[in-house]
């Protein structure tokens, strides 16, 4: 018979009328997805794509011994009412064997903007002050409290506007493009921030939470330059505050030599961990990991009860997850695959000068486009038209950060050596059709 090809635009605008428009696409003329493989996806046409995004399905799409796991569960039992499972005291314990002391305490949730909203109100009760601080160009999540301290500009325009008075906000610490550069900038980015956390408290609102990612992910995988997370943790604990580290994006094995991204930093300890995304490989997982001391805190306010976070499914759904990143050796394979597109994108960057910097290790790198190396203009336009030219030759890629010029690269931690060559030949010959 004759084939027929799916109308992607028909679909779109079926879906247009029953559903809410605030979700923006990926591209003009998103592919319908209908099947994930590995690190591939798969349309309503039969057309593969290779997914350099997707840093939420960690294992891969469709993961065989997942999904079983997931089935078997299912039959056996899903609820979270209140009694007591044993998936649920597993999985907090291998939770646990992943960070370091004092961190001995496990709230488990649906999401990431979930971990972070809690994060905030375990601060909040811990230390008895509502002012939180946090970093330029970042996203947090969606809920009042998460998107008050989100303060990326391409996620939300209106959010200096709409900013309520006890978010403070310090300028994002961008070694490469920011007011300091290059070695040494950490420091003079810390030496601002103290000033400012000390101004803050002798204002009379002292930080009772700081949050920020280990490394900047929202930003395009920017390094948080060395020093500064030592000296803004420790004045906001002189000062009376707690830190948050926000895994959401960077953690859980993704920085291929370490598991999570504080651990970039040597001597960095949160006091309180959001972690959601590749936890749950796609399936409403997240956590929060903390002292017991700050989890009393709150629970000498009230109670804290999630319907589902934390049910027998998730728990073991995220203890398999554990177990299948151990097994596969992801971790190390994020490493060895970041490490060869690195040293991929140093070769591209000698022919095509649109290549300004390759940020980040391990699969969560950003390749920065600009306009010119030395005034370090943002290739914006260039990157949009690179992304959709990628699309053409079948490989999922999208920018990120305020000038919305740098690639994020984050494919799932099953991605092959194959797959990272094809990646790197579709992007030269982007490139060279892009001059
Ligand atoms: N924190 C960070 C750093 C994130 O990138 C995100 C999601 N992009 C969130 C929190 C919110 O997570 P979720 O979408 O699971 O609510």
């Amino acid at each position: 018979g004759e084939h027929r090809e799916v109308d992607p635009s028909a679909e779109l605008e079926r879906r247009g009328r029953a559903y809410a428009p605030l979700q923006g696409h990926y591209y003009l003329r998103p592919p319908q997805i209908e099947r994930g493989w590995r690190e591939y996806l798969i349309d309503t046409n039969g057309r593969h794509y290779l997914d350099m995004v997707n840093n939420v399905t960690a294992l891969g799409h469709g993961h065989p011994r997942l999904a079983a796991a997931v089935a078997d569960q299912w039959r056996m039992l899903n609820t979270n009412s209140r009694f007591h499972y044993r998936s649920v005291a597993e999985f907090s314990e291998r939770l646990l064997e992943t960070v370091p002391a004092p961190l001995d305490t496990v709230l488990l949730v649906n999401s990431g903007t979930e971990a972070v909203d809690l994060a905030l109100r375990l601060a909040r009760a811990h230390t008895g002050r509502e002012d939180v601080a946090c970093v330029s160009e970042s996203y947090h999540g969606w809920s009042v409290a998460a998107d008050a301290v989100s303060t990326s500009v391409s996620d939300n325009p209106l959010a200096e506007q709409t900013r309520p008075s006890w978010v403070h906000v310090l300028e994002a610490p961008n070694a490469y493009r920011g007011r300091y550069r290059g070695a040494g900038a950490g420091m003079h980015y810390a030496r601002d921030a103290v000033r400012q956390i000390e101004a803050w408290s002798a204002e009379g609102t002292p930080i009772g939470a700081f949050i920020a990612e280990p490394r900047h992910g929202n930003a395009g995988a920017i390094e948080v330059p060395d020093g500064y997370l030592l000296k803004v943790y420790a004045a906001i604990r002189a000062d009376g505050g707690l830190c948050i580290a926000d895994e959401v994006q960077v953690g859980y094995g993704r920085q291929g030599d370490v598991f999570w991204g504080f651990e970039q930093h040597p001597g960095v300890v949160p006091d309180i961990i959001t972690v959601a995304k590749a936890m749950g490989n796609g399936h409403p997982l997240g956590a929060v990991i903390t002292r017991s001391e700050i989890a009393q805190s709150l629970a000498a306010q009230g109670t804290f009860f999630s319907s589902a976070g934390g049910s027998t499914l998730s728990a073991k759904l995220g203890t398999t997850v554990l177990d299948i990143i151990r097994d596969e050796g992801l971790q190390e394979n994020a490493g060895a695959m970041g490490q060869r597109l690195l040293e991929g994108f140093a070769r591209l960057s000698e022919r095509h000068s649109l290549i300004g910097a390759a940020h980040g290790r391990g699969l969560y790198l950003g390749l920065e486009l600009v306009r010119d190396r030395i005034t370090l203009e943002p290739a914006t336009a260039e990157t949009r038209a690179l992304c959709d030219r990628l699309l053409q030759l079948g490989v999922i890629v999208q920018p990120t950060g305020d000038r919305q010029n740098v690639l994020k690269i984050k494919p799932p931690l099953c991605v092959s050596t194959a797959s990272i060559d094809h990646f790197l030949d579709a992007l030269d010959t982007a490139l060279s059709d892009a001059i």
